[in-house]
């Protein structure tokens, strides 16, 4: 039953192929029965790495890791009303995307990989760079050339190779493809196992409530890497018998580059194609994922919704936030929104919401400085 699958043929392969895409070129997914030991995880250090037996890498495999993860889980006000959050912005990159980079690393490695290439918008590249930085692989990262600063500086001082592409996302994306001919392609979206690292944002939630799932989780989606992988890691809590029922899965989308939306509100079952204009969520500003249909399919089912936000809203979000002591970048702004227009409009009073802080302020600082200079 531990396998990979093609999403399209449903062709299969063993966990430990060296392979990103099936033999036609389809996305993976990959099938795996987590197990879990509540009993036996309370005692064990708090990191995402406490689920070891839910995760699908051998048990004789040396973890590339940090003791990252198991982030708090706190009460966070937005307006008058409160929500939980958490607080994954508190990652060693920066952002939520270590968990993903920390499962897809130690697979990596232990598949005795020396090199890797790898695209992304920024905070993807960062945790990849730095986990290959850890596990002593060589790694190139491509990025569009209008990537923030910062975010660039951090992947070239893990080391990184870093090549800028002139273009839109998705040149990069094929940039990166095309180098993916002589190396393997340690891609967020394309590899499933980064997808067996962010499914632990699921475990983690569960297990700060008591081995409850909440109501509700409000989450950004870009290429819906947190999206699927909450996903998985609570279908991986059903399937055990832990939790009863799926949360409702909440998605929000900035309205400047919101594909997921119009396809959702249509009824449609793969994206519809949109004009994507700039935004401050430069994280989610993804015009066409790859795993789009999958994201449809899994808002759908959990019963779930997608919301968009506007640039003002995102700006407001952010000092509200701010003013309370969190800094967060931009792209985590939008979530707010998101989160703050649910609990005004949408949420039942005793339901129990849940959100994320994605990235961490220090990351956008230019931005930042555009941002409150705006005031004066
Ligand atoms: C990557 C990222 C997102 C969006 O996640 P996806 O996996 O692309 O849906 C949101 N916020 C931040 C800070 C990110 O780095």
């Amino acid at each position: 039953m531990n396998r990979l699958i093609c999403s399209r043929t449903g062709e299969t392969y063993p966990l430990d192929d060296l392979r990103w895409c099936s033999q036609n070129g389809g996305l993976l997914d990959l099938e795996f029965a987590a197990s879990f030991d509540p009993e036996q995880i309370k005692y064990r250090p708090k990191t995402m790495w406490r689920y070891r037996e839910a995760i699908p890498i051998r048990s004789d495999t040396e973890v590339i890791s940090f003791d990252e993860g198991f982030t708090p889980l706190q009460r966070v006000r937005l307006g008058k009303k409160s929500l939980l959050v958490k607080l994954d912005f508190l990652f060693p990159t920066g952002s939520f995307k270590d968990r993903g980079a920390s499962v897809l690393i130690t697979q990596v490695k232990s598949l005795g990989i020396k090199k890797v290439v790898q695209d992304s918008s920024g905070n993807a590249g960062c945790a990849v760079a730095c986990y290959c930085a850890r596990a002593g692989i060589e790694c190139e990262i491509f990025v569009p050339d209008k990537t923030s600063p910062g975010k660039l500086a951090q992947i070239a001082m893990y080391g990184a190779s870093l090549s800028k592409v002139r273009g839109s996302r998705e040149d990069t994306a094929a940039a990166a493809f095309a180098a993916a001919k002589n190396h393997f392609y340690a891609s967020h979206v394309w590899n499933p196992f980064f997808f067996q690292g962010t499914k632990t944002f699921a475990y983690e939630i569960c297990e700060q409530l008591e081995w409850q799932a909440p109501d509700t989780v409000v989450l950004p989606a870009g290429n819906g890497t947190l999206l699927l992988g909450t996903y998985i890691g609570f279908k991986d809590l059903l399937l055990a018998g832990i939790i009863r029922q799926m949360p409702k899965l909440v998605v929000v989308q900035a309205a400047h580059c919101a594909p997921l939306h119009q396809a959702f509100t249509q009824g449609l079952s793969t994206l519809a194609e949109i004009k994507p204009q700039a935004t401050l969520a430069e994280g989610i500003a993804i015009a066409r994922p790859l795993r789009g249909e999958q994201m449809l399919a899994t808002i759908a089912e959990s019963g779930g919704q997608v919301i968009t936000v506007e640039e003002e809203e995102i700006r407001k979000a952010l000092t509200e936030v701010s003013r309370q002591g969190f800094y967060v970048e931009p792209t985590t702004g939008a979530v707010v929104a998101g989160a703050r227009n649910y609990l005004e409009q949408e949420a039942q009073e005793d339901e129990l919401v849940v959100s994320v802080f994605t990235g961490h302020g220090l990351k956008s600082s230019e931005k930042m400085t555009k941002l409150c200079s705006l005031k004066h």
